[in-house]
């Protein structure tokens, strides 16, 4: 063995876009992407989709957000217009630390890559 796979079984080869994490905000963002025809491949860490939506019935919860809205801008910020961020920690709009923020975020996410999507494709 060599370590170099076949042609055509990377996952780049099988997607347009890989997914990291099928928690509500990368779930959404995958929908919004394959309903504009995008292949999308989703990874997931769990043996379970759905992320921190998962029925808990002992004791409440606290989190610690990232406070103020320019740590969210940064955090939200695509790297070379290749890597873009998602998730409830992303959310500019009000809501972070839900499930409301974590859907925004998946749709913000999603329209960033298509946007640079149809840009490569004018481009050629
Ligand atoms: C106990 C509790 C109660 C809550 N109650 C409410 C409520 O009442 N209302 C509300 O709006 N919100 C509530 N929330 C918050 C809400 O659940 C979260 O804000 C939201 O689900 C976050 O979604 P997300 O997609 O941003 O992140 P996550 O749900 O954390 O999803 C991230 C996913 O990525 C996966 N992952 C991480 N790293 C990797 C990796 N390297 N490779 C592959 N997969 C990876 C994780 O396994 C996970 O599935 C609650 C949260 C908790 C914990």
């Amino acid at each position: 063995m060599n370590g170099s796979r076949p042609a055509g079984t990377t996952p780049g080869d099988q997607a347009d876009v890989l997914i990291i994490g099928a928690g509500a905000a990368g779930l959404s963002a995958a929908s919004m992407l394959s309903a504009n025809g995008l292949r999308v491949i989703v990874l997931e860490a769990r043996d379970r989709i759905g992320g921190r939506v998962f029925t808990y019935r002992d004791q409440s919860y606290s989190y610690v957000p990232v406070n103020g809205v320019e740590a969210q801008l940064v955090l939200s910020r695509p790297v070379k217009d290749t890597l873009f961020f998602a998730g409830e920690a992303t959310d500019t709009e009000g809501h972070v630390g839900t499930v409301h923020g974590a859907l925004a975020s998946g749709k913000r996410a999603a329209g960033e890559i298509l946007r640079s999507w149809q840009d490569s494709a004018k481009e050629g």
